[in-house]
């Protein structure tokens, strides 16, 4: 399936959407759809979730970095992130099986996906890029 292009700055007169952007561009496309599919499949195992954080913006990320919550170079500023809260029975999970089962179905969608379980950050799921 192709990927239909438009310079932004022929069509809008905007300033130029570089190579590097259309890139990472369409990265956030898959990453979102990703994140439907996801929603989708936890859905029909009886998960329900709500979102926590998706994009962040520098200057929260430079904030919980400089408090020793977060990174400067975070996926949620790339719009290649996502933080959810998973419910099971109507509970809120705070960690456990649920995130890794959800984190593994992430991790199934695509060869760049990266669930947080992995790094101590269960309800964190991004895509590289
Ligand atoms: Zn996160």
């Amino acid at each position: 399936m192709g990927v239909i292009c438009v310079r932004r700055d022929r069509v809008y007169g905007l300033d130029h959407f570089s190579f590097e952007q259309m890139k990472l561009s369409e990265k956030q496309q898959i990453f979102t759809l990703n994140v439907a599919r996801l929603i989708m499949w936890a859905n029909e195992q009886g998960y329900r979730l709500t979102f926590g954080e998706a994009h962040r913006p520098q200057i929260t990320a430079d904030y919980y970095a400089a408090h020793g919550i977060g990174i400067m170079g975070s996926q949620h500023c790339k719009r290649l992130a996502v933080d959810f809260n998973l419910f099971i029975n109507g509970q809120y999970q705070r960690s456990g099986d649920g995130y890794t089962r959800l984190g593994i179905a992430w991790e199934a969608l695509h060869e760049d996906n990266r669930a947080g379980y992995h790094f101590g950050d269960g309800n964190h799921l991004e895509m590289k890029g």
